[in-house]
């Protein structure tokens, strides 16, 4: 391991792959990244990496593009001789009341100004592209043809190997135990496999990324909560799209070899960093996937885990770097939607970091916002 370097990241998820293959694209030279287990160990590796463009909000819709467009050419622009696996087969999302309609068509006009192809659609055209909806509980539904979702492991596999071979040095099975700051500015990151003197550090740890900013003296509000998924026994293939409700709350997609894997959210979910598994929410998805996509709640579970949503105030991620220890910068909060922003967060960060002209604007989402009351707010997040 080298003990000095440029700029160290904390996390080998997809934010900290992503960062460090944008650093290293941009010409810095000596990058190190810590992972206290293995590349994509965290949440990245628990997520359903579905990636959606149908935001409410003009930056999200703008990310979300940009990465969407990113995924698209991923395997060529990241060199990698596997597949990431995009299948772009749309984003059906249903509403089951007035207020969500009315929501979805506000959201399709800022789509559209941001030259996303969504629609809306009637129940009638909704069950031609999934004909196992159950309708009678639904109002309407949008859908954007471009959403989808990739394999979470060779999307973040895919961004290390193009970081490594541009020269990054990746430690896997490091902890990261402390970080010293001298006179208000990051001089070294300590391991429990040594000691790396930098002037840089950045925060990607996703649901630890409370724990690594309080090693620098710094609280960020963000906390953890444990979100589960689940993946039934494969069938042939019977849905195209990624299913999404925000009221009804599930999300349910077929992989290409046939499973079905799917989650919900529950604000009762532990914030201790537990990654264990509850009968209550095999039940509460069984109940809510056979209430909305009827014949897949016949379909036999073969295994239900779980990970963490990093969370902040609104839900939304922080782009940023401390205004009180120099050289301590973040990429944290992202919720529910990390993996789609992998990309943006990636060119976001390589230019703050380096100082250079933001090629994308984030500036929404700065640590401030929260101090400030000036809360970001995305109608249609999970
Ligand atoms: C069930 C579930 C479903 C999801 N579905 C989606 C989805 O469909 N689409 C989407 O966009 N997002 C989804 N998400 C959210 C997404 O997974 C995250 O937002 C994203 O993966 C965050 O990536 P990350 O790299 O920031 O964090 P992580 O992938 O968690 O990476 C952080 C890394 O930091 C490491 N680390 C922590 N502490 C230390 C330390 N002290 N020393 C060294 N290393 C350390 C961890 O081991 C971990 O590997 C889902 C999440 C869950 C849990």
């Amino acid at each position: 391991m080298r003990t000095n370097a440029d700029i160290v990241i904390i996390g080998g998820g997809i934010t900290g792959c992503s960062i460090a293959y944008n650093l290293a694209k941009k010409g810095v030279t000596n990058i190190v990244v810590l992972e206290k287990r293995y590349i994509c160990s965290g949440s990245t590796g628990c997520c359903g990496a579905g990636v959606r463009m149908q935001w409410g909000t003009e930056m999200n819709c703008r990310m979300s593009k940009f990465s969407t467009e990113f995924y698209e050419h991923a395997n060529d622009i990241l060199e990698y001789d596997g597949d990431v696996e995009f299948k772009q087969k749309g984003y059906l999302l249903i509403a089951d009341t007035e207020r969500e309609i009315a929501q979805f068509k506000k959201n399709v006009e800022v789509q559209h100004a941001c030259g996303i192809p969504s629609r809306m659609l009637t129940l009638a055209e909704a069950k031609e592209i999934v004909p196992h909806l159950n309708t009678d509980i639904l109002l309407g539904a949008a859908f954007c043809e471009k959403d989808g979702f990739l394999n979470p492991f060779k999307t973040t596999d895919a961004f290390h190997r193009a970081a490594r071979r541009m020269g990054v040095e990746f430690n896997t099975f490091t902890t990261v135990t402390g970080i010293t700051v001298e006179n208000g500015r990051v001089r070294a990151v300590v391991t429990d496999k040594g000691t790396i003197n930098t002037p840089v550090v950045v925060n990607c740890a996703g649901g630890f990324s409370h724990d690594i900013a309080q090693m620098a003296g710094i609280d960020i509000p963000v906390y953890r909560e444990r979100h589960q998924i689940l993946v039934t026994e494969p069938v042939e293939p019977m849905q195209d799209p990624m299913v999404m409700a925000f009221g009804l709350n599930l999300y349910v997609q077929q992989s290409p070899h046939g499973s079905f894997i799917m989650g919900r959210g529950d604000a009762n979910e532990p914030r201790d960093g537990r990654c264990t598994s509850s009968w209550r929410f095999l039940e509460e998805m069984a109940k809510t996937v056979d209430n909305v996509l009827p014949a897949i709640g016949k379909l036999r579970v073969v295994r239900q885990w779980a990970g963490l949503y990093n969370m902040t105030p609104d839900r939304q991620p922080v782009y940023d770097k401390s205004e009180q220890v120099e050289g301590f910068y973040m990429a944290i909060g992202f919720s529910g939607h990390g993996f789609m922003f992998g990309p943006v967060t990636g060119v976001v960060m390589a230019d703050m970091i380096t100082g250079s002209e933001p090629r994308i604007d984030a500036s929404g989402l700065r640590l401030s916002r929260f101090a400030e009351g000036k809360l970001f707010v995305e109608p249609s997040v999970v």
